[in-house]
């Protein structure tokens, strides 16, 4: 069976991971940030060390071992009993963030919607990752030139990855606005596509 699964899709900055946090404490959610994983793996091992590598330079790590670690910890968090792939809905930010590891998941995740945060201004961005950087202590968003990089990342590498999917599954949402009316608008399209494929709720 593949994941029942709603894609965080957006430009860096746009609000997925904070949007999709958000989510995943909703009962008959379940959050996974692809950027978050790779935060936590140690910076000792060669995962840890690749990671630091790609992600201080603005790049993305290459899509083999992404994917492959993005499968054994969705594995591991099944096994472990935190994710429920029969009573949770999955909610992906981060990943698949090329066209070749959309290609690479399609065994994996029945993709039943993608919220597109679509953001129409670019300075707003910036300061946002600017902030970001200050708060959260983010090494590849301290950079001005690291930040142009990411941007440009992703309109060449993850933009594509919209037109892998069918267009009727992509709901575009305002990322410009308080993160309540953000949320109401993402939940818009998120709960009656949570209704429509699960019937049993565990808390
Ligand atoms: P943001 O939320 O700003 O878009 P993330 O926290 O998702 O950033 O990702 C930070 C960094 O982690 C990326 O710049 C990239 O180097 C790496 N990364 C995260 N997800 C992926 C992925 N799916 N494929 C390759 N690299 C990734």
């Amino acid at each position: 069976m593949r994941f029942k699964t709603v894609l965080m899709f957006g430009a860096p900055g746009a609000g997925k991971g904070t949007q999709g946090a958000i989510l995943g404490r909703i009962p008959g959610f379940f959050h996974m940030s692809c950027g978050d994983v790779f935060r936590n793996i140690d910076v000792n091992t060669d995962l840890g060390k690749a990671f630091y590598e790609y992600s201080s330079r603005g790049e993305l790590v290459p899509d083999d071992v992404t994917v492959k670690m993005w499968a054994q910890v969705i594995g591991a968090r099944t096994a472990l009993g935190n994710y429920k792939p029969a009573a949770d809905l999955l909610v992906l930010d981060g990943i698949p963030r090329t066209v070749e590891q959309a290609g690479l998941m399609d065994e994996h995740i029945e993709v039943l919607k993608i919220i597109h945060l679509v953001c129409n201004n670019e300075t707003e961005m910036f300061d946002r990752l600017r902030r970001r950087a200050l708060k959260e202590n983010r090494h590849d968003d301290a950079d001005e030139k690291v930040i142009r990089k990411r941007w440009d990342v992703y309109e060449n590498e993850t933009r594509p990855v919209l037109e892998h999917y069918s267009r009727d599954l992509i709901a575009d949402v305002n990322s410009i606005g308080s993160p309540g009316q953000i949320l109401h608008d993402i939940l818009d399209y998120v709960v009656p596509t949570q209704d429509k494929h699960f019937t049993t709720f565990e808390g």
